[in-house]
């Protein structure tokens, strides 16, 4: 039995002129809930597989374990403090690298002149490699 509070839940009877006995209205209701719930159930299943392919990148790293290392602070976002830090320790390794191959460059001149027995171009060599890392 359809009720008018019914009716008016299906949006039955909105007209004057309408001569539905209600079943009408109540089917096409139905169909229309019907599509949405399957419009619904496909959206659930996309947000399902979703979630389910975020969380498994989510396992491939802990960016809390390398916020930390980097010094993150409680409350810190690791993401920016990662995001933030990375690229400095990159750039300063570069610099440690070419910091290295100079040294690497006066050291051994310091050492052919030592061989050689040129103490004081040795010295020079030594020198050079303190006095200019000094500067940085
Ligand atoms: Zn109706």
């Amino acid at each position: 039995m359809i009720t008018e509070e019914l009716r008016e839940i299906i949006g039955c009877g909105d007209c004057s002129e309408h001569k539905c006995d209600g079943a009408y209205c109540l089917k096409n209701t139905i169909d229309s809930l019907k599509v949405r719930l399957v419009d619904l159930e496909d959206e659930n299943m996309r947000l399902r597989e979703w979630k389910e392919s975020a969380q498994a990148v989510e396992r491939e790293w802990d960016a809390q374990a390398i916020a930390k290392m980097l010094g993150a602070q409680p409350g810190q976002s690791c993401r920016a403090v990662i995001a933030e830090k990375v690229p400095q320790l990159i750039a300063k390794l570069a610099g440690a690298k070419s910091e290295n191959a100079r040294l690497r460059h006066h050291v051994s001149a310091a050492l052919d002149a030592v061989r050689s027995g040129l103490y004081e171009l040795a010295l020079g060599a030594l020198d050079a490699a303190l006095t200019r890392q000094e500067e940085k």
